[in-house]
């Protein structure tokens, strides 16, 4: 049995609220999210599916690299190769593509990644979690993302609060003041849930002092992320070193490489992890690293839909996170694509039927379908 083809499926899904982060909108109701689907087949018709969401205001990578990236690179070390040889794919990967400080490519690279989890996963008959040594958790609890003015935000968050969720993810834009007035106001109306702030890389070591300043003695706040650009290392040390609330790092960690560098400068309190910017596999290596060195994980995500989101969930289930993950798809996606994800209130089901668990609704596929123009 051999992958004998790759398809790729470049997909647009509507948002049904605004989505606004300091480096612009993630999707709002006119523009809606890119997606790509992929779907590695084998000689004996057995699928797995994988899921990128490109963002590149983000990071660089945009549907259309994504697309051709998977097309006319990536597929080489997939077409004829056995499935369950994961290592190996993930060396042609890297010859295909070099990895050039960090991963090179990395959403295109976890879109394969996952795909290939699903693949292997429903050829031994085992969820993806069960590849990982077992899922310890049978849900994984959710943070609710906030993202607006000061006076949009308080209704929202008093009504996702009403639905169970207990954490709260702030996206603040780089402003002290007006992210003062944010942070307050969201406090106000969930005095008892938990605060993460990211800021998407909005400010600077000395603009953060102005904002922890006036932020520091907020006891629920639980961590600012990714104050500083992605890379600015010595930015996020001078953070560390002086910052009452932790901090934790995004945009600055891709892989393991990265976080061996930042651990070496002191330069986080603590790491987000996504399947989306390191698959499956990477974010084990960043993960085993970070228990080595003492530091703990969260988990979070790009707005994925059902695939991304689910492998996400897999991955989630066999690790112990600081704080509930931040996947947010289902908060704003018109639709998530897949039939069998069990989401009650703030916590979502840890599927246990083979691969990623859950079947893509491929009539739908084709109702999100979007033609490139390359
Ligand atoms: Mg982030």
């Amino acid at each position: 049995m051999r992958i004998k083809e790759v398809e790729v499926i470049p997909l647009k899904i509507p948002f049904v609220r605004p989505f606004k982060i300091s480096r612009g909108y993630v999707g709002a109701p006119e523009k809606p999210g890119e997606h790509i689907y992929i779907k590695i087949v084998t000689s004996d018709g057995e699928v797995g599916w994988g899921e990128a969401r490109p963002m590149p205001t983000w990071m660089y990578e945009t549907m259309e690299s994504v697309y051709t990236t998977i097309r006319k690179y990536l597929s080489e070390a997939l077409v004829g190769e056995d499935p369950y040889n994961i290592i190996k794919i993930h060396r042609k990967m890297e010859k295909i593509i070099a990895p050039a400080v960090t991963i090179g490519q990395p959403f295109a690279k976890s879109a394969v990644d996952i795909a290939l989890h699903d693949l292997v996963g429903k050829l031994m008959g085992a969820p993806i979690h069960r590849l990982l040594g077992g899922k310890i958790h049978d849900y994984v609890e959710l943070s609710a993302l906030i993202s607006g003015t000061p006076d949009t935000i308080a209704d929202y968050a008093r009504e996702l609060w009403g639905k169970g969720y207990r954490c709260f993810k702030l996206k603040i834009m780089g402003d002290v003041e007006e992210d003062y007035k944010l942070v307050k106001t969201l406090n106000e109306a969930v005095p008892e849930g938990l605060i993460w702030l990211d800021a998407n890389q909005a400010y600077t070591s000395y603009s953060l002092r102005l904002l922890l300043r006036k932020i520091s003695s907020m006891e629920n706040i639980i961590c600012i992320e990714q104050p500083v650009p992605t890379f600015d290392f010595h930015g996020l040390s001078r953070i560390v070193e002086k910052s009452a609330i932790p901090i934790a790092v995004d945009e600055s960690l891709f892989s393991h490489y990265d976080l061996i560098k930042l651990i070496s400068m002191n330069a986080l309190d603590l790491l987000v992890l996504k399947v989306a910017k390191s698959g499956i596999r990477t974010s084990l290596k960043i993960y085993a690293l970070a228990e080595a060195a003492g530091i703990s994980c969260m988990g979070s995500g790009m707005t994925e839909s059902g695939v991304g989101f689910t492998a996400a969930l897999h991955l989630f289930s066999t690790m112990d996170l600081v704080a509930p993950a931040d996947l947010n798809g289902p908060q704003f996606l018109k639709d998530m694509l897949v039939k069998g994800l069990v989401i009650e209130g703030a916590r979502a089901k840890v599927p246990d039927r083979p691969g990623l668990g859950v079947e893509i609704d491929e009539r739908k596929l084709e109702e999100y379908r979007v033609k490139l123009r390359l």
